[in-house]
């Protein structure tokens, strides 16, 4: 790591306080920097989701997972706007693991504590006979597809730049939600270039 990222997210560390007091909120999140890792007792439930189903089910603890039900509608929301119709299914890399985050060993990760999910795309289905597409809706976008951070995030032209903009569209909605996620990490961030990283830690940073 250079001196300059080092510096980079330290400041982002430090950014301004968070919302509503959560139980996890208490738990101190610092942790030896090598070795065999211990994570905190927390109660994790299977979760597979309520608006939009997950591809595979989340272990989450229970207030993350109430946040994970506003994220969804937001993305029910974002991909009617966009698509004319919500996906069927949000993809992921995972949610609960025991781990430190990558950058700052002495630091246990949000994913150790069930309180935060790595999304990589969206799949939808075919636009139904009764749902209305935006009139500009690409042909090709009636059948179904799939939405991926990478390679769509970056997306110029033709259907990937609209996927591009459903995705943007979709984190400028979510950071503009102080009820939702604390963290929220995109290709931006080092190591975040397949993914979107949301928690609830009990700190704010923002780095799509
Ligand atoms: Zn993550």
């Amino acid at each position: 790591m250079t001196w300059l990222m080092a510096f980079t997210l330290l400041f982002a560390r430090v950014q301004e306080p968070v919302d509503t007091h959560l139980a996890l909120d208490d738990l101190a999140r610092i942790v030896e920097p090598t070795g065999k890792i211990q994570c905190p007792k927390v109660e994790l439930v299977n979760y597979r989701g309520d608006f939009i189903r997950y591809a595979s089910p989340l272990h989450v603890n229970a207030e993350f997972r109430a946040r994970l039900r506003r994220f969804e509608l937001v993305v029910h929301q974002t991909a009617m706007d966009v698509y004319g119709r919500a996906p069927t299914q949000i993809t992921h890399l995972g949610s609960f693991n025991c781990r430190r985050i990558r950058l700052w060993p002495e630091y246990l990760s949000e994913h150790g504590l069930g309180n935060a999910l790595d999304v990589s795309g969206f799949v939808f289905g075919p636009l139904g006979r009764r749902q209305n597409a935006p009139a500009d809706l690409p042909k090709a976008l009636k059948r179904g597809f799939r939405v991926r951070i990478d390679p769509d995030w970056q997306g110029t032209e033709g259907v990937a730049a609209l996927h591009a903009k459903f995705l943007r569209e979709l984190t400028q909605r979510l950071v503009a939600r102080q009820d939702i996620f604390r963290v929220l990490l995109g290709p931006a961030y080092p190591g975040h270039k397949n993914h979107f990283h949301f928690d609830c830690a009990p700190w704010r940073i923002v780095e799509i």
